[in-house]
């Protein structure tokens, strides 16, 4: 039967592109049981990583590519003109004032929290997306407003309103990327475990049943919890009871895939057998805190039933037991009731029923597409029946609700699905709303793990989230789609291994998307996925935490749970049985060549994690009324979240720990948010528009900076008229006489820096010949002041104390030759820097490391550092004796604005993160973000944190993604381990959606990278050859402490950031915490 069911698990991988329809077409002459068995294991075989061809085409020249990158002067990595076209900016938010009161709102929604929040949670709500990426979020966003006919970026979900946001690190004990088991164990019982293990710790070797039964080994959940508290209790899911996220709330097994005594005997490896292991669905109708559920709604009834039995869907039960699970569970309660369609469970009188079980197909349930809509009830449905049932109870409950084809949606590659399932749950969410009082009602909703899901290149505002990027395409001149996925099902290439054009393939509703590495179908990603809360104690759910501490604090709020205590007990025994060739390779790769941390596999050791990031953020003063004397703004350039997951696991490694649970110096901060990056004309966005937002507070054209998304790229009478310059927090803080200083690893004229000063169309008119060479002959230095010379001779660059960074050969002409050896950029003959000393003789200028440590900042007016002609080099390939670290540099900026009594403003920006991995190459984007990590722990040493507000944030995304199943310490920065394509070609842990390198041969196979991936210079791989590495668009996020970080929290506007800096320090001409206070 075995080698059968593997045969047709084979025949089918070739046909997995198709719908599931199809799938079941192929399958039509076999028998119910046959063909369950082979789409589980299909299923299963998604979350494995045994994989077959490769894809995309090969090209040559590309390192030659990635030394320009690095090379000194001013290579620009974008085609401005290419950026800038066919985009256009809705037309009120091109004025200031729009971002303005966005803002204000935005900052109004936080102060309006209870401080402190003295509110007990009586009833918990937690929602779980199955596989809800950060990205997904922002593309489900994206898409629900371009389903009402707007640009979509604007929109948010209803959970993305939610007032805390914080971000949970995915990893399990054995595992560098989790599966849904380990991970619900994390988020219902509190205690990180093995892959593909519910409910016990992580010393229970997989498949060793009589470590499972073992009541030392299980833990209990946050639904045990609350029924010891006397409590309600329940269960909703659109994929079965028995699937891995439910039966988190009730389930002891090593192995999620032991649904029934009948999956034990496929799954068990011939080591577990019924006999010695229960099964999930007899663990929740049978043992506590399952049989007490007073609700379990979702699909998967031929779990419980045997084959004897045909279930109301016409398909037989696939118990071998014997046992009707369902008859045992209406005799244990007489006052239940069983649903299986829709009009049944609306038709459902909730107050005279004891307990409600509704399962609406044999399996998982459909896709909400797919449904019919008659007869399957929606998320929305059963998550308000289920708070029907719950609510009786004067004590509370807790109540789980999964979005669980999010998951499906994304393993098949096909985002219009994922997307429409995330509708569907911020749709279940609102329903939760607004049944609940918002009191007493904690409602939380987070994910379990990542997919490699991006959204690449520079689409313009409003592209349709689904269609082909109108602004992006490869070398061949092909476009690309904007959502692509590093693993899955379809590569689209020819032949020759050429990407083809997918116009028309893309409108098709079946549509698979894009991949790079072709496996059977997608898999996860290891990057944090994000926590939004709301309701009593919601506040705690913010910066970044273990996923296991996520129970904790519901069990906080709600005041149940009495520490680490677990007891339950089966019988003991062994077994064995037959197994699937197939199926025992998928599960070789959940289980071999992965180890958990000793320390790790006690339950206690979670526990005592989980309680001490309790008590940081409990020690947070509530309310807080210091003021921000000081604001220091730290801004990773291109560090997304995925990058910021990979930096803290390469940090770790290097001090030779597994990694993962290590944490970045601004990881550690009490607050966390999300950040909104898309500016007014793009879906996604560059450095310039990003550095508007978050340092002037409003959202404008790609590439422009300082002025408002009113005024066309080019335009430079526009660009001059001081009616639509923005003012950046730099000019804020001086005007209310306090200190100001940039910092940059990239130039003094770089977007980002600029961002505090500049007024521009264009970010690259850097200096006067910039202006001749990007000005597209519209633009000339005769009427567009270049942003040197504005940094110099206009406020607030003109005041600045302190700006130390790269790029003198923007501020010399072209006669004079700077100390590195190359001559100046300028045309109009003007020596800046000698401008800027006759303006301030009581300044200095430093351009080695020497010169900058020895300077005596108390007896320095003004400091000025210019390190290198164009940007900085990379940290690592920097000389060390010549060139500071950013580092050395934060510490010098501080004690220079540090003597002014009023306090200071100071930006300092880790530059080269995002040229790194434009250069796609984490080796060295991750060490800048470790230097930057250095620097952060610089300016917390230096400064007193009562009256220093530190922020860190990003400006952007990158498609950076962390793929597959590596295990626990696997190498961050080397092939997979549990990995390969279908071809049994190992991938890299870490690829990009688009970049210089796919490493194919000629027929468009991956080649094997065992070898290159050791050399320091290796490019990673990408799917879309482009050059080079493009931006992203999904969330970035924020990190705070000090005085006032409680506010940057949430999801925000990219722009609301500085307002809240100026809120907290009292400067600006916003909302402050002092008005608040006077009047
Ligand atoms: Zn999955
Ligand atoms: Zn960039």
């Amino acid at each position: 039967m075995n080698q059968y069911i593997g045969k047709a698990v084979s025949r089918c991988l070739g046909f997995l592109k198709y719908p599931k329809t199809s799938l079941l077409r192929i399958l039509r002459n076999y028998s119910k049981d046959f063909k369950d068995k082979v789409l589980s294991a299909l299923v299963t075989a998604a979350w494995a990583a045994a994989f077959e061809l490769p894809e995309i085409h090969k090209q040559e020249h590309l390192v030659g590519g990635v030394q320009r990158i690095f090379t000194r002067g001013s290579e620009n990595i974008m085609d401005p003109n290419a950026l800038a076209k066919n985009k256009t900016s809705p037309l009120q938010e091109q004025d200031a004032q729009f971002w303005y009161d966005l803002a204000h709102e935005e900052i109004a929604k936080r102060l309006k929290q209870p401080q402190p929040d003295q509110r007990k949670a009586k009833n918990v709500i937690m929602f779980l997306g199955d596989g809800m990426s950060l990205s997904t979020v922002t593309a489900a966003r994206i898409l629900q407003g371009q389903l009402k006919g707007n640009t979509g970026e604007e929109d948010a979900l209803t959970f993305e309103k939610f007032p805390y946001a914080g971000l949970s690190k995915t990893y399990c004990t054995n595992a560098q990327v989790p599966d849904s088991a380990c991970t619900a164990t994390a988020y219902l019982c509190g205690v990180k475990t093995s892959i593909v293990a519910l409910g016990i710790t992580a010393a229970v070797n997989f498949n060793n049943c009589s470590g499972s039964e073992d009541p030392a080994h299980q833990v209990s959940s946050i639904a045990a919890w609350a029924q010891a508290a006397g409590k309600a209790s329940g269960i909703v899911t659109t994929t079965a009871l028995t699937h891995a996220s439910p039966s988190g709330a009730y389930a002891h097994t090593t192995n999620r895939f032991f649904e029934s005594d009948t999956d034990i005997l496929t799954y068990g490896e011939g080591k577990s057998h019924p006999d010695s292991c229960t099964d999930i669905a007899t663990q929740l109708i049978t043992q506590a805190p399952g049989k007490n559920f007073d609700v379990m709604l979702g699909g998967g009834m031929s779990k419980f039933l045997p084959k004897s039995i045909q279930d109301p869907f016409g398909n037989a039960g696939i118990r071998s037991d014997g046992i009707n699970l369902l008859a045992k569970w209406q005799a244990l309660h007489p006052d239940g009731a069983l649903a299986y369609n829709r009009d049944q469970l609306l038709g459902v009188d909730t107050s005279r029923l004891g307990k409600l079980i509704g399962l609406f197909n044999s399996g998982i349930m459909d896709f909400h597409k797919q449904a019919d809509a008659v007869l399957k009830p929606t998320l929305a449905e059963m998550t308000q029946k289920a708070i029907e049932m719950v609510s009786k109870n004067d004590e509370g409950y807790f109540l789980f609700v999964e979005g669980g084809l999010i998951d499906y949606g994304n393993h098949f590659n096909q985002p219009q699905f994922a997307l429409d399932e995330v509708h569907e749950m911020s749709k279940a969410v609102q329903t939760a709303l607004d049944m609940t009082n918002p009191e007493e009602t904690l409602i939380v909703v987070t994910a379990d793990h990542a997919h490699p899901l991006s959204i690449s290149g520079y689409p313009g505002r409003g592209s349709d989230i689904l269609g082909l990027n109108p602004n992006g395409d490869d070398l061949n001149g092909v476009k690309y789609a904007t959502l692509n996925y590093a693993v899955g099902m379809e590569q689209y290439l020819d032949e020759h291994g050429q990407r083809i054009d997918l116009t028309e393939h893309i409108k098709n509703p079946d549509f698979t998307y894009p991949s790079y590495i072709k496996c059977e179908q997608g898999v996860h990603a290891g990057d944090d996925v994000g926590i939004f809360a709301t309701g009593p104690q919601s506040h705690l759910f913010t910066g970044v935490m273990q996923q296991s501490t996520i129970p904790h604090l519901m069990a906080y709020a709600a005041c149940i749970g009495n520490g680490p205590k677990l007891l339950h007990k089966f019988p003991l025994g062994t077994g064995r049985s037959d197994m699937s060739s197939i199926i025992e390779e998928i599960i070789n790769i959940f289980v071999k060549n992965r180890t958990s941390p000793l320390q790790e596999r006690d339950a206690q050791f979670w526990y005592n994690l989980s309680h001490e990031e309790m008590a940081t953020r409990l020690k947070q003063p509530q309310p807080d009324q210091r003021k921000a004397k000081n604001v220091i703004m730290f801004l990773g350039d291109g560090m997304s979240l995925t990058t910021i997951a990979a930096a803290r696991i390469l940090q770790g490694q290097l001090k030779g720990n597994p990694g993962e649970e290590d944490a970045l110096t601004f990881e550690k901060f009490p607050y966390t948010g999300l950040s909104k990056t898309y500016c007014t004309n793009a879906q996604v966005p560059d450095s310039a528009c990003t550095a508007t937002a978050y340092l002037c507070g409003v959202k404008t054209n790609i590439i422009a900076l300082g002025i408002n998304g009113g005024v066309e790229y080019n335009n430079c009478s526009g660009s001059e008229d001081p009616a639509n310059h923005v003012s950046s927090i730099a000019a804020w803080a001086q005007a209310a006489g306090k200190s100001s200083g940039i910092v940059t690893t990239t130039t003094l004229t770089h977007a980002s820096p600029s961002g505090a000063y500049a007024h521009t169309t264009s970010r690259f008119f850097e200096s006067d010949t910039d202006i001749l060479t990007y000005g597209a002959g519209k633009s000339h230095p005769d009427s567009c002041t270049d942003i040197a010379t504005q940094l110099i001779t206009q406020a607030p660059g003109k005041h600045f104390d302190v700006m130390l960074g790269g790029g003198m050969g923007k501020f010399l002409p072209k006669h004079i030759q700077d100390p590195f050896g190359k001559a100046g950029e300028r045309s109009d003959g003007v020596n800046l820097l000698s401008k800027w000393q006759a303006l301030h003789p009581d300044g200095a200028l430093a351009y080695n490391r020497a010169q900058l440590l020895s300077v005596n900042a108390s007896r320095l007016g003004k400091l000025i550092g210019l390190f290198d002609s164009g940007l900085m080099d990379l940290h690592k390939q920097a000389d060390a004796a010549l060139t500071p670290t950013l580092e050395e540099m934060t510490q010098k900026a501080i004690e220079m604005v540090s003597k002014n009594d009023k306090g200071y403003f100071l930006f300092v920006e880790g530059g080269n993160i995002d040229s790194a991995n434009h250069a796609n190459m984490p080796q060295l984007a991750l060490d800048e973000v470790h230097e930057m990590a250095k620097a952060v722990q610089k300016a917390l040493d230096m400064t007193n944190p009562e009256e220093t507000l530190i922020v860190v944030t990003s400006d952007h995304a990158h498609p950076l993604s962390i793929s597959g199943y590596p295990g626990r310490g696997s190498d961050i920065l080397g092939l997979n381990p549990n990995g390969a394509d279908l071809n049994g070609v190992k991938y890299a842990t870490l690829n990009y959606a688009v970049g210089m390198e796919q490493y194919l041969d000629a027929q468009g196979q991956r080649i094997d990278l065992t070898e290159q991936i050791k050399r320091p210079d290796f490019v990673f791989p990408s799917y879309i050859k482009g050059y080079p590495g493009v931006h992203s668009g999904d969330d970035v996020g924020i990190f705070a402490t000090g005085p006032q970080s409680h506010l940057f929290t949430g999801v925000m506007q990219q722009s609301t950031i500085p307002h809240l800096m100026a809120y907290a320090s009292c400067i600006g001409n916003g909302p402050k915490l002092c008005d608040r206070f006077n009047k």
